[in-house]
């Protein structure tokens, strides 16, 4: 296994739902060592605990919509003063201007990867996907078994948010507030865009000659 190359190096990574973000996010944080800061783990954890910002956050998930500004901001930056000295890979945050304001305040951003795929390859992507309750285990009907886990046997649902009606909706509103930031980060001239629609190893090559780059320079 090759080692750990870490860079103190701040990075963004946009994409619509089921533009393979989070695999990437995974993938990137482990070869660069670079700490992973989800939102989308970080509110599923405060659900899971049931705190109030976490009861908050769900009314909006649930339906499609994006937690507002001022919840997401007070969670990240709570997190962010629990930080060490080491470079961060932002998932799921800013999503909107707004957001990308507040970062600017606290954090300097190096570059933004934005995760580029097209609407009809997400809605297949999503809607085809299963998952198994039991193991965590993630699976899609074009190439698996769309009812047993491969893994430990279980009996594999959909989730009740993948379904193409709010699928169609988690879209619509993330192109109306999420795009803005690639024209944002575009007027600065650190946004990167790469075909996410290929394959993950595709989209993590293109992303990694990015990233050396930056280390480079
Ligand atoms: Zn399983």
């Amino acid at each position: 296994m090759e080692g750990v190359s870490e860079v103190l190096m701040n990075i963004i990574l946009l994409g619509a739902p089921g533009a393979g973000k989070g695999t990437q996010a995974i993938k990137i944080a482990k070869a660069y060592g670079l700490q992973h800061i989800s939102t989308g783990d970080m509110l599923r954890a405060e659900m899971a605990k049931g705190t109030e910002l976490g009861r908050r956050a769900q009314g909006y998930m649930q339906s499609g919509q994006l937690v507002p500004d001022d919840l997401i901001i007070a969670m990240i930056m709570e997190r962010f003063d629990g930080l060490g000295q080491k470079g961060m890979l932002l998932d799921g945050f800013p999503r909107t201007v707004a957001q990308a304001e507040a970062l600017d305040k606290r954090a300097k951003v190096d570059a933004v990867i934005n995760l580029t795929v097209p609407e009809d390859v997400i809605m297949t992507r999503i809607c085809g996907r299963r998952v198994c309750p039991a193991c965590g285990g993630t699976y899609h009907i074009s190439r698996d078994d769309p009812k047993i886990c491969r893994a430990c046997g279980g009996e594999l649902v959909q989730r009740p948010d993948d379904n193409p009606e709010t699928v169609k909706k988690r879209l619509d509103t993330y192109l109306s507030q999420t795009a803005p930031l690639v024209d944002y980060y575009a007027a600065r001239g650190i946004l990167h865009s790469v075909d996410g629609s290929i394959s993950i190893e595709y989209g993590f090559m293109k992303i990694s000659a990015i990233l050396e780059k930056l280390k480079n320079r």
